[in-house]
């Protein structure tokens, strides 16, 4: 699943991996979200790469691509002449270089169109980034107070809240600032909200920097998939449950989180 730091890392990669390339050769496998020509992204020279919550944003002389890649997308870089990994019919997006290829597999979401429009319209409808340059923590407090009879375990998913939290990110949050995902935001305390919101960010640096490294987040993982465990900080058993109406996983130690 990608949240907002395998995002990050994606776009870190490709800055590093697919630098100074031109666009020789396009092939797109989708047609929603195609808002131009894909011809005009021929010839344009690739700027960089960056993230906007879940979403990846490849930037071209005023053209942009953005990619969400969902449970089940990749992105692959080749050199030009190397044989790709997966079988074609997974192909959504093919970006030929002079020395290397991106291959986005099975991406739900390829959009192309003018990178000023695009950017604005993500930005219209996505929260702050905790890993964004402009993070703006009182913004993302700001934004959750708007949802005061929403439950804190829902509205941390809300993307347009804050942007690129997903589901474990969301349970390793509640989990270390202590607060059940079942309390609604008007019954938060302005410290538990600023301890929340403080926590988001932390911990999406934290799971960058495992993800740049190249390790597994999983020393990082306190109740995620826990379910039956011993709590680490009391010892207690970690519940599980679907939480409701958005049906996601949910992990609480329900001694530790009030
Ligand atoms: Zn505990």
């Amino acid at each position: 699943m990608v949240e907002g730091p395998t995002a990050k890392a994606y776009a870190i990669k490709i800055n590093k991996e697919f630098n100074g390339e031109i666009v020789k050769d396009i092939i797109v496998k989708t047609f929603r979200r195609i808002h131009i020509p894909i011809n005009e992204l021929l010839g344009k020279r690739f700027i960089n790469a960056d993230s906007l919550g879940k979403n990846i944003i490849l930037f071209f002389n005023g053209l942009a691509i953005r990619l969400h890649l969902m449970m089940y997308g990749a992105i692959h870089i080749y050199n030009i002449n190397e044989d790709l990994l997966k079988p074609e019919k997974f192909v959504r997006l093919l970006l030929k270089g002079c020395e290397k290829k991106l291959v986005v597999y099975n991406a739900p979401i390829v959009e192309i169109d003018k990178a000023e429009e695009l950017v604005n319209r993500l930005k219209n409808e996505l929260g702050s980034d905790p890993l964004s340059n402009n993070w703006d923590r009182n913004k993302a407090i700001e934004n959750l107070l708007k949802f005061k009879d929403e439950k804190i375990g829902i509205a941390l998913l809300n993307q347009s809240i804050i942007a690129g939290i997903g589901n474990i990110l969301r349970n390793e949050i509640l989990f270390r600032a202590r607060v059940n995902p079942e309390r609604t935001i008007k019954s938060l305390t302005i410290a538990e909200i600023e301890n929340i919101v403080d926590t988001c960010e932390f911990l999406s640096k934290e799971f960058l920097k495992m993800k740049i490294e190249g390790k597994r987040i999983g020393p990082l993982l306190m109740v995620y998939n826990k379910y039956n465990k011993n709590c680490k900080v009391c010892g207690n058993k970690i519940i599980f449950y679907m939480q409701k109406p958005i049906n996601r996983k949910t992990f609480v130690c329900t001694n530790c989180q009030k």
